[in-house]
């Protein structure tokens, strides 16, 4: 039951037989803020949207937590100092989910429950505060958040502006998916969807870096929420409570730019590869096994190719981590190298592991790359690129010199050097070529080729333009060393 008071709020404690356990919560009116001597308060609320929010936190907690009775009654209008401005009361067959369910409902009405409140302070001044927020951090601001990767000269307020739009789908939250989720918080990606149907198990805590012991049983996607909200309230998460399965992938996937895969089972890890490459999205891959991991990326339509490329089935006999065992900083490594590719991707920045595998051996640190490249009929690139019309965006997005594509009809020549970092950053551009325009300065009637020193950050450029809905954008393999062979 959640109810909006206008008298003063008193106890009930539950007399049911049955329950072991009561826990009860009241949030007072408290004498100062942030150093502000508080003299009273008024609370203001949405009624109907405060009351159905309200109905189903408790309907939620009813589900999640195993309790009898649930009550929160939350006052509104005027209240003086002391007075109870929330009261919720539990009563379970145990103390434990008493105390979780309570903890609970006065989290969520804080953060969710659309109540404003109104202090007024000693020296005749007030100050409305959305109840949900009501501990306003000292300090805190986005800018600042933020202030020491943006100024990185490739990131900036452009590339920050780029994250927070991003959304990124990390399937797993365990060994890898934990310091994914929270590295692509803190680096500001916007929208991060977690897929995870476990609740957190006791064996998890290792190497489960966003997880405390005290939430054992607790479903993940709630702790990861949790966790994330307190890292960086500037981002949020999507909880998807489920197991991916060929079912539900392609309407999970479908809603995000890009997709990391933190399982543990290479059956999943074959779905993915495949749901990617089909819907056109780019895809991080990470593996470990006792004291070494993998990762790789998959950018569909690069000549790297898939992982069906580089394995056309999934490996027969390996056994999984809970069977053999896992030293936790192993996943913790590379879920924090998921993260990084990731942003490398959204950002368009640096080499990427789109054209080989890549590991690491923790115990010998000896790293190795197996170079990939696209196999010929391998089922999950083909059928991609045999895609009806509408998933022009698989189509081959480099050319190379001699393409039939630059002798049919006029194309612009977009010189992407100036972006780039070092040594090979011109001084001057090609007289020939055009400035690089934003996405939105595109025309559709033209075809653009973008070029730089050696065709990775062209090719970046251009799946980032082709992502944007732009297909008449294509990248010059191997960049300006293949130019002169094009007849300029
Ligand atoms: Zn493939």
């Amino acid at each position: 039951m959640f109810r909006l008071m206008r008298h003063p709020l008193a106890l009930e404690p539950s007399q049911r037989p049955e329950a072991g356990g009561y826990a009860s919560f009241v949030g007072r009116v408290r004498a100062h803020n942030e150093g502000r001597a508080v003299v009273g308060l008024a609370y203001e609320a949405y009624d109907e949207l405060a009351m159905a929010e309200g109905a189903r936190i408790v309907e939620e907690a009813r589900c999640r937590f195993d309790v009898l009775t649930i009550r929160c009654d939350h006052r509104v209008g005027e209240l003086a100092i002391g007075d109870a401005a929330i009261v919720v009361e539990v009563a379970a067959a145990h103390r434990r989910e008493a105390f979780r369910a309570c903890e609970f409902v006065v989290d969520e009405v804080k953060k969710r429950v659309p109540i404003w409140k109104r202090e007024r302070y000693e020296d005749g001044r007030s100050d409305w505060i959305n109840a949900g927020t009501a501990r306003p951090v000292a300090g805190l601001t986005e800018s600042g958040y933020y202030e020491r990767q943006q100024r990185l000269p490739e990131i900036g307020v452009e590339g920050q502006r780029r994250l927070g739009d991003a959304r990124v789908l990390v399937v797993g939250a365990g060994g890898l998916g934990c310091p994914a989720i929270e590295f692509l918080a803190r680096a500001g990606v916007g929208t991060v969807g977690v897929a995870d149907g476990d609740s957190l198990d006791v064996t998890n805590l290792h190497r489960q870096s966003l997880f405390r012991s005290r939430d054992t049983g607790r479903p993940k996607v709630d702790l990861v929420a949790e966790a994330v909200a307190e890292a960086n309230p500037y981002v949020r998460v999507e909880p998807h409570p489920l197991r991916v399965s060929a079912g539900n992938a392609d309407a999970l996937v479908e809603g995000y730019d890009l997709v990391l895969d933190g399982t543990d089972n290479f059956e999943t890890k074959y779905l993915l590869n495949d749901r990617c490459v089909s819907l056109g999205k780019t895809l991080v891959q990470a593996g470990v096994y006792r004291y070494e991991g993998w990762a790789m990326r998959v950018e569909p339509g690069h000549p790297g190719g898939c992982l069906r490329c580089l394995w056309p089935d999934p490996p027969a006999g390996v056994r999984s981590c809970a069977d053999v065992g896992v030293l936790g900083v192993v996943p913790g490594l590379f879920g924090v190298l998921m993260a990084t590719e990731a942003v490398k991707a959204l950002l368009g920045l640096g080499d990427s592991l789109a054209d080989r595998f890549w590991i690491l051996d923790m115990l010998s640190m000896e790293a190795r790359s197996i170079r990939r490249t696209a196999r010929p009929g391998c089922p999950a690139c083909s059928r991609a690129a045999s895609s009806p019309p509408g998933r022009a965006a698989f189509e081959p997005i480099e050319v190379t010199p001699g393409d039939p594509l630059l002798d049919g009809g006029p194309w612009i020549l977009l010189d992407l050097r100036a972006s780039e970092q070092g040594s090979d950053r011109p001084a001057s551009q090609w007289p020939w070529a055009s400035a690089v325009p934003e996405f939105a300065d595109l025309r559709p009637e033209v075809r653009y080729l973008a070029v730089c020193a050696h065709g990775v950050t062209s090719l970046e450029w251009t799946r980032r333009a082709r992502a944007s809905g732009h297909l008449n954008v294509w990248s010059l393999r191997n960049g300006a060393t293949g130019l002169d062979r094009i007849g300029r």
